[in-house]
């Protein structure tokens, strides 16, 4: 009995303490008085809780605040600088590693860009990156509270990496091995739900709830808030989409399926048929999205008509996800929204034209307000949502 009464006094403690520092994240600067008037606790306990976390340098007090008589309160305010966290976008061929504070501003960046490395040279740039980070982190009481790492692939609930076909691996424990090394928390999720995560918290899709985030590099990826929550189905496989198939006698894909829709609506697809036209080499001797954003930029038809095919082969499959979802909000982030300028009217078309008009009502199509950063601010915020609930468990 006893025992039972300390456990439960236990946990309405570490709740408490949890909606005490939620308040003072999400409304700071606030009083005391105005937390306890908020969270309906009474002013001794919140008093007491204010007191643990000002000890663990995640709250500081700043001079008084507005006050309608009276001696004026003290204003508490959330420490963001209390520790640090690194995301990493692992894409197919580039690395984009970031330092974020506790709410999500970005300190320092570390871009690599590469084609075609063995997996034991992308793990070197993988380290190569978090050693910057880590390394020019300013000091703080916390430190790197943990590393992210957005992956082009399927992850599985435990963080292994089952399938990333566009890097041909498979069953890849990149998470042992990064935890071995640094000694750190680390979460390892698939880069479009981690996109999907990072505009639902920082970019497009803030205090919306029903969100489609596709994320277009070398293949496609997607994923899902559904009623506010990041879904990830069963067993965290959900938002394979681009691998539905658009074409049934289409080109044979790495999955192993045919037609899939990143065949058409990449950047590899933008690249195959650049080079199938025969369009202009440029001096790196190969196409890239940038080479090609600079031949359409020049006004030159054939690149144009490229983006314009993938606007439209991006709007037959938003258009089959639409009718699935019923989304409010379509986000279009990654590389390829550096093309929005030709891809928005041809994917638009398609969708006036195709999507019932039911489904167009309530609905945003639009590109990343954070372009490429959106999988490395979400994955950062995991491990700042990670560590929070970890300190308030204390
Ligand atoms: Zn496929």
């Amino acid at each position: 009995m006893i025992k039972n009464k300390t456990w439960n006094q236990h946990v309405v403690k570490k709740e408490n303490k949890s909606l005490v520092l939620e308040t003072i994240r999400t409304q700071s600067p606030i009083s005391r008085a105005s937390i306890a008037t908020v969270t309906g606790l009474n002013k001794g306990t919140v008093s007491s809780l204010v007191s643990d976390l000002l000890d663990e340098h995640l709250i500081y007090e700043s001079g008084p605040g507005e006050s309608s008589g009276g001696r004026r309160p003290v204003m508490l305010l959330f420490n963001q600088l209390a520790g640090y966290s690194i995301g990493i976008d692992l894409g197919v061929n580039y690395l984009l590693g970031i330092l974020t504070d506790l709410e999500g501003n970005i300190c320092l960046e570390k871009q690599i860009k590469f084609k075609d490395l063995s997996f034991e040279e992308i793990v070197d740039a993988l380290y190569e990156t978090v050693d910057y980070l880590k390394g020019n982190a300013p000091p703080s009481p916390y430190g790197i509270i943990g590393i992210g790492i957005g992956v082009p692939g399927t992850v599985s609930k435990s963080g292994e990496i089952l399938l990333a076909p566009n890097l041909g691996w498979k069953n890849v424990d990149l998470k042992s091995m990064m935890e071995e090394k640094y000694s750190l928390p680390v979460i390892i999720e698939n880069e479009a739900n981690a996109g999907c995560y990072g505009e639902k918290k920082y970019g497009a899709g803030k205090d919306l709830n029903q969100i489609v985030y596709v994320s277009v590099g070398i293949g496609i990826g997607v994923g899902l808030i559904l009623n506010g929550e990041l879904y990830k189905g069963n067993n965290g496989f959900s938002g394979e989409l681009g691998h539905m198939t658009i074409e049934i006698n289409g080109t044979k894909c790495r999955c192993g399926n045919e037609g899939c829709w990143e065949l058409y609506a990449s950047e590899q697809a933008l690249v195959k048929n650049a080079k199938n036209m025969g369009l202009p080499i440029p001096e790196e001797k190969e196409h890239t999205l940038e080479s090609l954003i600079t031949l359409a930029e020049q006004g030159i038809t054939d690149a144009i008509e490229l983006f314009n095919q993938i606007g439209d082969y991006l709007g037959v499959g938003i258009n089959n996800i639409t009718n699935i979802f019923n989304p409010e909000q379509i986000i279009i982030g990654n590389r390829m929204a550096y093309a929005k300028e030709w891809l928005t009217e041809p994917l638009m078309n398609r969708i006036k034209r195709q999507t019932l008009w039911f489904q167009q009502q309530d609905l945003t199509i639009g590109f990343s307000e954070l372009t490429t950063h959106s999988t490395a601010l979400g994955i950062a915020a995991f491990s700042v949502e990670n560590f929070l609930l970890m300190i308030e468990n204390n």
